[in-house]
């Protein structure tokens, strides 16, 4: 298990995203590529909003 270490004080500009393909909770970071943790999906979704965001650049 890892990520106990981050709490609100380290959270910087981080979004959390809905993987489009298993709908784990991504938590995407500025910098961080855009991709599922769990299954390395690229598609993915803002949590707070509807709208989809598709980041499928190769
Ligand atoms: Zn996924």
């Amino acid at each position: 298990m890892e990520g106990t270490a981050q709490n609100a004080a380290s959270q910087k500009q981080a979004m959390i995203y809905i993987c489009g393909e298993c709908h784990a909770e991504n938590e995407i970071k500025a910098r961080d590529p855009i991709r599922c943790r769990e299954c390395g999906y690229r598609m993915m979704y803002k949590k707070r909003t509807k709208r989809m965001i598709v980041f499928d650049a190769r």
